[in-house]
């Protein structure tokens, strides 16, 4: 599919999903539902179910009676390799549909969603891999009568809160890496957006995932995700959201000091040297901020410009705003699409306002889009910030674009530092030792260099500072959700104790 194939249509009654537990579909019945509209539309197109508490146990229980039955954890690497590539092709399989889904509940380009569908088979092709790739260590240098194995054995049943910005692709960047481990998992997508994650309930069941490995329970924060977090079943919780409820999920899991896994806000910086390629970076800086409407958490949404190239930054910052095609998620040509909830829309409009306030200059952008349905903010620079502005230090979570300027490079790096996030950041330079020196010292967790927002599942993911605890992704997102254990091996005759 290219920018030239038609727009979709929307569907004529919401889709009703019921949920997934023990690899299959279970009717909503005399349950609450929830009637999704979409962000783009204001028209329903999904019925979700209201799981309860009771739900959630039950959810558990399948997903402890799968882990301890090891006929998931207990089978070679080969063999859930199998799986995941088999999962791979059942996404590729249904891509446009999932894209479709994808793109009316959470209001974003379908340009896009087809691109993190594709995106997320990659992955899942990745975590096939890595599932063949796990091992331990060996620890020869014990003496002659000890020898030292290190082995990583899954962590159990993994709790996993997704949020609504990325619903699919942030699935993708966990479940691979904790099937790979080999634990079994139950999920909670957003209530906003918990179509695809569904969808995937189906299509692991079909790729030949064990019944029981993969759950989804679909209902609210407030009452599944936070009965999850507090859950004495769960070994491991992996939350993905913002940083209030993350400091409550971290709290909430005291009770069994269950293992905690963290991806949270950001407040990122895009460093820009005067000696850049402008042009390419100033192009970054809007793909950065309009990418997902800004609702990503590592948007780079705290622009840090080089004072003698500010002036020059700008124009061909505002230039390239106007130029951002916004509209229909469901057309193809769309770069910018909705906001996801109207709650959401007057958040964002209040930081703008409060830019204003606090002295800021409204370059451009600052407000709605004219439309007949739906929600959509144009493309906002916010000129004159300086860093302790709320709109320098708080999370905006839409296309808003904070501009600050610095004149040498301590300064910058230490405008980038100064802030309670640390996920992710950007430096455009043309001088490789600038940038390696500066990024070097930048508290993030997932960085750039003349690029943002790009990578592979090679990589991991995750923050520094209140941005969050933990690793997804790589290497280290398969051993994220896992225990570590060592075997100590006598070798010989014992040398009594008691004599
Ligand atoms: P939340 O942190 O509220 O939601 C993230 C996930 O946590 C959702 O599945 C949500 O469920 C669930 N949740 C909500 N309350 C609880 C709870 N008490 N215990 C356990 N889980 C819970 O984010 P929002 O969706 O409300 O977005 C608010 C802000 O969060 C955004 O403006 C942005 O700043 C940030 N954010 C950051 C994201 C990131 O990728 N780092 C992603 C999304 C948001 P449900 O949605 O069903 O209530």
């Amino acid at each position: 599919m290219d920018a030239k194939s038609p727009t979709l249509s929307l569907p004529a009654q919401p889709r009703e999903f019921g949920f997934h537990v023990g690899g299959r579909w279970i009717a909503t019945g005399s349950r609450e539902t929830m009637v999704r509209l979409s962000p783009g539309h204001d028209v329903p197109v999904t019925r979700i179910t209201l799981c309860t508490r009771k739900d959630l146990d039950n959810a558990v229980a399948v997903a402890r009676k799968t882990f301890d039955s090891r006929v998931w954890s207990g089978i070679s690497g080969a063999e859930r390799a199998t799986v995941l590539l088999k999962a791979a092709a059942g996404i590729r399989a249904r891509a446009e549909e999932l894209a479709y889904w994808e793109t009316l509940e959470t209001g974003k380009p379908i340009s896009q969603s087809r691109a993190e569908i594709e995106g997320a088979a990659g992955i899942y092709e990745y975590g096939a891999g890595a599932a063949r790739c796990l091992h331990g260590d060996s620890f020869n240098n014990l003496g002659d009568k000890l020898f030292g194995i290190v082995t990583r054995e899954p962590v159990g049943v993994v709790g996993l809160i997704t949020p609504w910005n990325f619903p699919f692709f942030i699935l993708a960047e966990r479940i691979p890496f904790m099937l790979a481990a080999g634990c079994t998992i139950v999920a909670k997508p957003s209530e906003m957006t918990s179509a695809t994650t569904l969808i995937m309930a189906e299509i692991l069941t079909d790729a030949g995932l064990p019944e029981g490995v993969f759950n989804v329970v679909s209902g609210t924060g407030p009452e599944i995700g936070q009965a999850m977090t507090e859950h004495m079943g769960i070994d491991q919780v992996s939350f993905t959201g913002s940083t209030a409820v993350g400091r409550h999920a971290l709290l909430a899991s005291a009770g069994n000091f269950k293992k905690v896994g963290l991806e949270l806000g950001g407040k990122s910086p895009q460093v820009v040297f005067a000696d850049a390629n402008l042009d390419d970076a100033a192009d970054g800086v809007v793909f950065g901020i309009c990418h997902n409407a800004g609702q990503c958490c590592v948007s780079g949404s705290r622009l840090i410009v080089e004072k003698s190239v500010a002036a020059e930054f700008e124009k061909l910052l505002v230039d390239k705003f106007a130029r951002v095609r916004i509209g229909d998620p469901l057309d193809p040509r769309t770069q910018l699409g909705a906001i996801v909830s109207a709650a959401h829309n007057e958040k964002i409009l209040g930081y703008i306002r409060k830019g204003s306030e606090e002295g800021a200059r409204l370059a451009c952008g600052g407000e709605s889009v004219a439309s007949k349905a739906g929600r959509f903010i144009h493309p906002t620079l916010l000129a004159d910030v300086t860093n302790h502005m709320v709109v320098a230090r708080e999370e905006i979570f839409g296309p808003v674009l904070a501009m600050i300027t610095f004149e040498t490079r301590e300064e910058a790096i230490e405008l980038a530092n100064d802030n309670a996030y640390g996920l992710a950041a950007s430096v455009w330079t043309s001088d490789l030792d600038k940038a390696l020196g500066t990024i070097r010292r930048i508290q993030a967790g997932r960085t750039w260099i003349n690029t943002t927002i790009t990578g592979g599942p090679e990589m991991p993911i995750g923050g520094f500072k209140q941005s969050g605890i933990g690793r997804d992704t790589g290497m280290y997102g398969v051993e994220e959700y896992m225990e570590v254990k060592s075997i100590h091996i006598a070798l010989g005759a014992r040398d009594h104790w008691v004599s």
